[in-house]
């Protein structure tokens, strides 16, 4: 039995045993994170192109981590998807952007709303969390449409009854959604149409190569045109220049959100945003 399991750990490389422990590491660091208040949420202005207003911003995550530092998500979410801590993790998400909407609403915008991204593995947990959020957002005293939830076009795609149920409520409820990374997927316009999408999220990757005359711009238009013939408004993300602002502002674009109006901040930091937005 000894031998076997030597030849079993044979097959794999020095260099995969390291990554997999170092994957062990964090996501051991990880489950200690929410008891040692080591997560942050933080804000990004989504941007009226129009009226060059912020009445939204977009929740994301930061871990930092004692040793390590800033940890971004795109690191740390696949382990909490993986070890399940992320039923915890977007509890604490959700809890922390009702309270700051909450603030936001009642002193400076009444109809401010932040957007939570929910992975799908969050999604399928039994017990309906749709359900205790609005019962949560209700005692905060504030109404559903405090709230964005940006989804992926995977979790449409293989939606079970579960999760079709917990988008209906949220959307019952005033909850808008927005279908996040839009043209990475399986994009397919009887989704849209069937899950009543509130927003598409142009993905950042399309919006990267914005230039007069480039292909991409007529992607973005077709994209704008179709959303808007739905009902449907559209964020582009990831923009970084004023020449990618302009042509998208042109093209109909409602809102942007990207590095050339802010990166994401801590809340506080935002909501100093908020207050000197308001004083203008
Ligand atoms: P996402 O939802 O597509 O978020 C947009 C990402 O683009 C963010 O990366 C943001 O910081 C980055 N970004 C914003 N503006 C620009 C720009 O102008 N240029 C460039 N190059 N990037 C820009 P971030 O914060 O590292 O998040 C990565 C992903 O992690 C998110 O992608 C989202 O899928 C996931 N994530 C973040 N927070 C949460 C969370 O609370 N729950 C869950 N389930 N997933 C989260
Ligand atoms: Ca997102
Ligand atoms: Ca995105
Ligand atoms: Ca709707």
């Amino acid at each position: 039995a000894k031998d076997a399991g030597r030849n079993c750990f044979s097959f794999f490389t020095p260099a995969l045993q390291v990554a997999a422990v170092a994957r062990m590491r964090l996501t051991n660091d990880l489950r200690g994170a929410l008891a040692n208040e080591e997560l942050r949420l933080y804000f990004q202005p989504v941007v009226d192109l129009a009226s060059g207003r912020i009445h939204k911003a977009e929740a994301l995550l930061r871990w930092e981590h004692p040793t390590r530092g800033m940890v971004g998500p795109a690191e740390f979410i696949p382990l909490a998807e993986a070890s399940g801590l992320i039923h915890d993790i977007g509890e604490w998400v959700f809890q922390q952007a009702a309270q700051w909407v909450k603030r936001w609403r009642q002193e400076l915008d009444p109809y401010f709303q932040v957007a939570v991204n929910q992975s799908p593995v969050e999604f399928q947990r039994q017990g309906r969390r749709s359900a205790q959020w609005l019962a949560h957002l209700k005692t905060l005293g504030l109404s559903g449409g405090a709230l964005v939830v940006e989804i992926t076009e995977g979790l449409l795609l293989d939606a079970s009854p579960g999760v079709t149920e917990q988008l209906l409520e949220f959307r019952d409820a005033g909850v808008e959604v927005a279908l996040d990374d839009f043209g990475t997927g399986y994009s397919s316009l009887s989704y849209i149409q069937k899950f009543d999408i509130d927003y598409l999220k142009i993905d950042q990757s399309f919006v990267r190569n914005l230039k007069p005359g480039a292909r991409d711009v007529a992607l973005c238009k077709a994209i704008i045109v179709m959303a808007h013939e739905l009902g449907i408004k559209v964020i582009a993300e990831g923009v970084e220049t004023e020449a990618q602002r302009d042509l998208l502002a042109a093209a109909g674009c409602d809102y942007g959100q990207g590095y050339l109006f802010a990166k994401p901040l801590a809340a506080e930091a935002f909501d100093a945003l908020l207050v000197r937005q308001r004083d203008d």
